[in-house]
């Protein structure tokens, strides 16, 4: 079989080694003669599995031991309500950057729970840029400062670690997790799903400055009260084993390409061919974001003349080109390149999208 190259926004493609490795290990672990999915999660092995996991991802991202890590479910969008519930603590006001989609559904599970000033917002010239950190209205005595460090719809990334002072800086991280190295000290919380980077659907990472824990709104339900799982050691019910299992082998897959620096090396290289592609076209595609601003996990491009999008989609399937179109929100074409995109998937898409343009421009 040819090899296929998926440009899914998630869940999406996974490092290839980490697949086989999954396949030779499903049915026998280590000489358990069980699969991880049989096994208890008070099981010496699946402890040992999560424990590892854990200690990867802490000397992947350099996370202090005044943070918790916390392997959860749910989805980023329980983070959106979850995060509210725990870190309000009191205060009246959640600071928010708004840059999208993504952005946007945080700021209204919020709402639920505290007043939210919107500190800034790129919605004026159709969030096509984060707006500079300088002109951020934000209030004096503000819960938390949040903001989407990577809109995967409309493909916005910040080159930036915005500065909060005193205020905890949350980030939903989802889209660009593991992507590049981050200073973790920075943040009060950090949290993303796992199935665009690390790994299946159904495991959602939290990372969280232990300070901040133990002041949930009166009323939290205790599976929504981050102190219950960072006591329990995110096992206080039964958690997402074989999602944090792969997880973990996507954490040794990340450090076997020498880490952080290493991996963010290859994806800007991998996301300059694309938009090289887009630039060079002479308009027969374009890309709606401003260029400081241009994600390096989704690229978000169109056709000019809209009326070739199926064709385009055909001819890329006919080459195992997949999943490159656009969200249903904004249509057009995404393309998709996180960590497990291989250099020759990127390249493979290049070259079609070069030989589309010629051909039918
Ligand atoms: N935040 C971002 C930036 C996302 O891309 C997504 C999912 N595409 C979500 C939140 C919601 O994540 P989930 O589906 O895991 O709830």
């Amino acid at each position: 079989m040819s090899p296929v190259f998926n440009f899914s926004a998630g869940p999406a493609v996974l490092p290839r080694e980490v697949l086989i490795e999954v396949q030779k290990e499903l049915m026998d672990w280590h000489g358990t003669g069980m699969s991880v999915m049989e096994m208890s999660h008070r099981g010496k092995e699946f402890m040992q599995i999560a424990a590892e996991a854990e200690e990867d991802l802490r000397s992947l991202m350099g996370i202090g031991k005044n943070y918790k890590v916390l392997f959860l479910q749910g989805g980023a969008s329980t983070q959106f309500a979850m995060v509210p519930m725990n870190l309000v603590r009191g205060k009246k006001v959640i600071d928010f950057v708004d840059t999208g989609h993504w952005s946007k559904l945080a700021i209204k599970e919020a709402r639920k729970f505290a007043d939210v000033n919107i500190v800034a917002s790129s919605e004026d010239r159709a969030y096509a840029y984060v707006p500079a950190q300088e002109a951020w209205k934000r209030s004096a005595d503000a819960a938390y400062l949040h903001y989407t460090s990577n809109e995967t719809i409309g493909g916005v990334e910040y080159p930036f670690t915005p500065d909060a002072g005193d205020t905890p800086l949350v980030c939903d991280v989802s889209s660009n997790f593991l992507s590049r190295p981050v200073e973790v000290n920075k943040f009060g919380l950090i949290y993303g799903g796992a199935q665009k980077n690390i790994g299946p659907a159904g495991l959602t990472v939290v990372i969280v400055r232990e300070d901040l824990l133990g002041q949930v709104v009166p009323g939290t339900p205790t599976m929504f009260d981050y102190k219950i799982h960072a006591d329990g050691d995110s096992m206080y019910n039964t958690p997402p084993t074989f999602a944090i299992y792969v997880a973990g082998l996507v954490f040794k897959w990340i450090l076997k390409q020498g880490g952080l620096k290493a991996i963010e090396q290859r994806n800007i290289e991998k996301a300059a061919l694309l938009y090289e592609v887009i630039d060079n076209s002479g308009d027969f595609y374009a890309c709606p974001v401003d260029k400081p601003f241009r994600s390096r996990m989704n690229v978000p491009f169109r056709l000019t003349d809209e009326r070739l999008d199926d064709e385009f989609i055909k001819e890329a399937k006919v080459r195992n080109l997949l999943q490159l179109k656009g969200h249903r929100s904004v249509g057009g074409m995404r393309a998709s390149i996180y960590n497990a995109m291989p250099f020759e998937g990127v390249k493979a898409l290049a070259n079609f999208m070069q030989d589309f343009a010629k051909n039918h421009g």
